[in-house]
């Protein structure tokens, strides 16, 4: 079973001790890939020697070895690039101090305020000292990009930014733990959606053959179609040359050949109907080309789109296998009677693929980023880093405009490696930082090309010929590589970190502060959210990193803002209330952040007595906007994370806002056409706020626990500014969303994560980058700013072309992050993805990236919501997908039959995806104002292997495992089956998630030994709202058990659990999933391609 989602790593035991991998961590050796001791600091079991899934490990880096010294080893590197960093603000922070009170009549900054009624004992109130008078805005830690100019900017520019050795905040390949998981338990509905759908839409009328499914050409009629009778399909099947020497358990590529047929039992469904040809192509079978087979391929003329005969094969070559598609009969009229077991749908495969980013010096395609899969990089980046939509990139904007497809790159530049990947190579230059081209900065890479004795270098970003570095210098080998290229990791590896030399700094890197700030208006104390973010803050402190480098804070709010001092010379923490929530201060930054060690003990007291102290505030207002802003000026001197929990509509203060859905509600259902403008921020002063935040390096992330409205689309440009995040509990319930709002507090604070980061993509020559998508904040053209990235943060970038690419080469990308750890050392990680240029359609339909692809459409789709019609943002999600198969039909499929829906292999579940994504939260018609724009903030930054189960989530059956099933290992999840009310029965207990809900529903007639085992209840009738699932003594049970846990470690997400009967609305719920049923508002899956079908046959016309 493939694991969507991608595997995570975090098999450390539930209680294992974070903080003992962190002090492990310290200890790693700059390059010294000692893969024992980084597996074992990953939390899980050391690799034996030669158990690898790539066979033999490298040799590490030390050690004796003939040849230059490794880097970390020079003395010196070369003479550091021309201009020194401007350091524009002072070298260090010099915190200003307080030179009294504030001028004018102004109230006074900390009135001591009464605590409520019964809460605070005398010794824990005071008057606060008066605020600091306020340095004067600081420019960010860069006086100028740190990654400096792209590869147009002249040679002069100057590579600034900042820099410290030391270990890597998280190791090299270190896997985290997921988290961990407290007992599951019930979670609450989300809106019901429409009616469930119980009558499944898949024969619809008379007339017509079925549905067939046969490559559209090159094969024999159907009927006679085999996967034996087929011809070399164009990519190599898995049996012929293994990309892998190593003995493994799993065969390098695991899955079906293309146009095999699947292993028995393999399929999610019912077998094909005989007859009837079976679509055998998985979208998941693991494809590689023959590197050969591209050499080979000759370059037509440049395509003129519009421009083709119709019968030609645009680009295609004469005698070139045809492109492995898929073909469906659909009657003119979609009267097709139309077997379901044809239709394109999702398949997995259980196995793990292995996967080599470059062989034979040419480029692999990655396999799917939904598929379980372990990277070995031999000169390209991971898939994991980065993506392209298309695995071959078009010479022309003419070719990639005539593919409709997109160009652009998902960059996920800490995502999580797989545990059984090596580690990510740190390398040390020394002062000189890393070797780089002077005229573009781009830095070294495998595909620097060493000329001259190895005397020079040219950049492949740019084409400039550099002298090499007199320390750096290695002859050549008779292949006319460095002799030292397989030893340095960053001329063989696709992704290294440099240690930032002090040039890359501007001031000492950043400490890692996390500054609490807690709504405690009348609503978040009645409803338990104060509470249980108190306890969940309580319960996290443990995990926050170690060391005098972890400062904390806390603040709580409602109508003011109250500070606590938590300074260990004070017996209990002294409350310092700011009453002015229009013109805000703070009190002295170094009372109310302080060393995480210093004040633990006052912090869980603080946390234990919060609640009580406020239990009877009567103060319904919140002044969200001043209170964020009064802490964002007490950590304004650091920079770090501030993690709001808000639980109510801001109503007072600066950035207070009004319940402005209650106008746009009769709106929207009257399909007013403004209704879009409820998406947009209300005005721009938390923007501008934010902007502020981000240039002083704060990141803001954002918890809301809310049973009402709280205008999320006004809210959460803070985040989104900032580089954090909304997490949306909704309705909130403190029985049930306490433990997952723990669980996500504990990720954010211990995943993998940098602070004050900067990141640029630079391309080759012929390409650059159009524009980012994201959570960051962006003051120049080139770069984005990222006060705090995680390993869970997804970046979009698109691009386009500036010139002709040269078929026959390679196109680079490369992406740089310079990053403080938590650890306070600073980092560059770069990562380069070479892909080659192509002339030809067929190409870029061959190489199409789908799960990428379908990430963009669905980032686009939300990225566009604000600013239209939603009619509007659907319509294009659906001709995107259109145009594309229109441009396949067009130009790369011979035409058998005009009834015929052809369907590229690589994209045939584009129309799926698409109709998933018009029935999403985001897209669909009816649904709340909140869950839209919390939607659309969601798939901001999501990573690639979360976009798709998203809109098509996981559904598998429980009541079917079956023995065998129930003896398999824990980690292995079943075979999912398609989202069709048709395949949900009666007496089955199905189990459905998404990445963040997971809905279990239980039919009207489930045996009753089934719902003992796996419930302990004996009918249905017995069910409960407040669901909490448990594990009893029996195989059935323990394995549900498994999966959620599995699943909620590959989603490194806490998954909401929720019980759906049939009859209510949990049970509406449950088949709002079914995206393949036909619902009110939106047409059946076979429809959907019917229709699809039907515009492209007018546009063809
Ligand atoms: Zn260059």
């Amino acid at each position: 079973m493939a694991t969507p989602g991608g595997p995570r790593p975090g098999n450390a035991p539930p209680n294992h001790n974070p903080n003992a991998l962190a002090n492990n961590m310290q200890n790693l050796q700059i390059n010294q890939p000692n893969q024992q001791q980084s597996s074992n600091v990953g939390g899980t079991a050391p690799r034996p020697p030669n158990t690898s899934p790539f066979g033999q490990q490298p040799p590490p880096f030390t050690g004796s070895r003939p040849g230059p010294p490794p880097p970390g080893v020079f003395a010196r590197g070369p003479s550091p690039p021309s201009t020194p960093a401007q350091t524009t603000l002072p070298p260090n922070m010099v915190p200003a101090r307080p030179t009294g009170p504030p001028p004018g009549s102004r109230p006074p900054p900390f009135a001591s305020r009464p605590p409520p009624s019964g809460a605070l004992p005398s010794s824990m109130t005071g008057t606060a000292a008066p605020p600091h008078s306020g340095a004067g805005p600081r420019p960010g830690p860069f006086s100028s990009s740190p990654l400096t100019s792209g590869p147009s900017a002249p040679p002069q520019m100057s590579s600034h930014g900042p820099v410290s050795n030391g270990p890597p905040a998280f190791a090299p390949g270190m896997t985290q733990s997921g988290p961990r998981f407290p007992p599951a338990m019930g979670g609450m509905p989300r809106p019901s959606a429409g009616p469930p759908q119980s009558t499944p839409m898949l024969s619809s009328g008379p007339s017509s053959q079925p549905l067939q499914v046969r490559p559209s050409f090159g094969s024999p009629p159907a009927g006679a179609l085999s996967s034996i009778g087929q011809p070399a399909p164009p990519f190599s099947a898995p049996s012929q040359a293994p990309p892998f020497s190593a003995a493994s358990q799993a065969p390098p590529f695991s899955a079906s050949p293309q146009n095999m047929p699947p292993p028995p039992g393999s399929l999610p469904f019912s077998p094909p109907v005989p007859g009837v040809l079976q679509s055998s192509g998985s979208p998941y079978g693991m494809q590689t080309w023959p590197p050969q087979q591209q050499q080979q391929q000759v370059a037509p003329p440049p395509p003129i789109p519009g421009a083709m005969q119709k019968q030609q094969m645009f680009g295609m070559p004469p005698g070139q296998p045809p492109l492995p598609n898929q073909s469906m009969s659909l009657g003119q009229t979609g009267q097709s009677k139309i077997d379901p077991n044809q239709i394109p749908r999702l398949s997995t495969s259980s196995s793990v693929i292995l996967h080599e980013t470059r062989h034979d010096n040419q480029a692999n395609p990655p396999p799917p980023a939904t598929s379980d899969y372990i990277v070995k990089d031999t000169g390209n980046c991971s898939p994991r880093y980065i993506r392209c939509t298309i695995n071959q990139i078009p010479c022309t904007v003419d070719l990639l405009s005539t593919s409709a497809m997109q160009l652009a790159l998902l960059v996920q530049p800490l995502a999580l490696p797989h545990p059984s990947e090596e580690p990510i190579q740190v390398v040390d230059f020394g002062e000189s930082g890393p070797v780089r081209c002077s005229r573009c900065k781009s830095y070294i890479n495998p595909f620097m090309k060493f000329i001259d004795q190895g005397r020079r270098f040219i950049c492949n970003f740019c084409g400039f010929t550099d002298e090499t570095p007199r320390d750096y210098h290695c002859n050549l080998g008779p292949d006319g590589r460095r002799r030292d290229a397989d030893e340095r990791p960053e001329l063989c590896r696709g992704t290294v970190e440099f240690i930032a030399s002090k040039e890359y700094m501007v001031r000492d890197p950043m400490p890692a502060v996390f500054f609490f700030l807690i709504d405690v208006s009348m609503n978040a104390i009645q409803t338990g959210a104060t509470a249980a973010a108190c306890s969940a803050i309580s319960q996290v402190i443990s995990d926050l990193p170690e060391g005098p480098r972890t400062m904390v804070g806390i603040a709580t709010f409602d109508s003011t803002i109250h500070f606590y001092n938590l300074k260990r010379a004070l017996q209990q923490p002294l409350m310092l209330i700011v009453p002015d929530v229009q013109d805000v201060y703070t009190p002295l930054e170094s009372d109310v952040i302080v060393q995480l060690a210093e004040c633990r003990q006052h912090l869980e007291i603080l946390l234990e007595s919060i609640p009580t102290m406020f239990q009877n505030n009567r103060i319904a207002d919140s002044a969200f906007g001043a209170a964020v802003k009064a802490a964002f000026l007490a950590m304004k001197n650091t920079g770090g994370k501030l993690l709001v929990f808000q639980s109510v509509l801001p109503s007072t203060g600066i950035g207070s806002l009004s319940a402005r859905e209650a106008e746009g509600r009769s709106n929207i259902s009257a399909g007013e056409k403004e209704a879009h403008k409820l998406l947009l921020p209300v005005d721009k002063t938390l923007k501008t706020m934010a902007i502020e935040f981000a240039e002083y390096q704060v990141c803001v992330d954002l918890f809301i626990t809310t049973q009402t409205y709280v205008d999320i689309a006004s809210l959460s440009v803070v985040p989104k500014t900032t580089g954090g995040q909304v997490y949306y509990y909704y309705p909130f319930s403190a029985l049930s969303d306490a433990a997952k709002l723990y669980n996500d507090l504990r990720w954010n604070v211990m995943r993998p994560q940098g602070f004050e980061a900067v990141m640029r993509v630079r391309c080759s020559q012929g390409i650059q980058v159009q524009e980012y998508s994201g959570n960051f904040c962006k003051r120049i053209p080139t770069d984005v700013d990222l006060p705090a990235i995680d390993c869970d943060k997804t970046i979009m970038v698109s691009l386009k072309h500036d010139d002709k690419l040269q078929e026959g080469t390679e196109c680079a990308f490369q992406c740089a992050l310079l990053y403080t750890t938590v650890y306070g050392q600073r980092r560059i990680r770069v990562s380069t993805l070479s892909l080659p240029c192509t002339n030809m359609l067929s190409n870029l339909f061959r190489s199409a990236d789908l799960d990428t692809q379908f990430a963009c459409i669905l980032k686009q789709a939300a990225n566009e919501i604000p600013s239209g019609p939603l009619a509007q943002v659907r319509d294009q999600a659906t001709n995107a997908c259109i145009n594309i198969l229109y441009s396949y039909r067009k130009f790369c499929a011979t035409v058998s039959s005009s009834g015929q829906l052809i369907l590229p292999e690589a994209l045939k579940l584009l129309p799926l995806y698409t109709l998933a994504l018009l029935k999403s939260n985001g897209l669909r018609t009816d649904g709340r104002i909140d869950d839209r724009s919390f939607w659309m903030n969601y798939v901001s930054p999501l990573p690639t292997p979360l976009v798709i189960p998203l809109v098509y989530p996981r559904m598998i059956a429980i009541h079917e495992l079956d023995e065998k099933e129930l003896e398999l290992d824990d980690s292995v999840i079943p075979t999912s089956i398609p989202l069709s009310s048709e395949h949900i029965s009666d007496d089955g207990v199905y189990l459905l998630e998404n990445g963040q809900d997971c809905l279990i529903y239980v039919g009207t007639s489930v045996q009753q030994n089934v719902l003992q085992q796996l419930f302990g209840i004996s009918s249905v009738e017995e069910i409960s709202n407040q669901f909490i699932l448990e594990q009893y003594d029996n195989p059935l049970s323990k394995k549900l058990n498994a999966i959620v846990n599995e699943i909620r470690r590959q989603r490194c997400s806490y998954l909401r659990l929720k019980l759906c009967k049939k009859g209510d609305s949990s049970g509406m719920m449950f088949f709002s999933y079914m995206v393949e049923d036909k619902t009110p508002s939106g047409l059946s899956y076979v429809e959907y391609l019917i229709h699809i079908h039907r515009q492209i046959q007018s546009k063809m016309t």
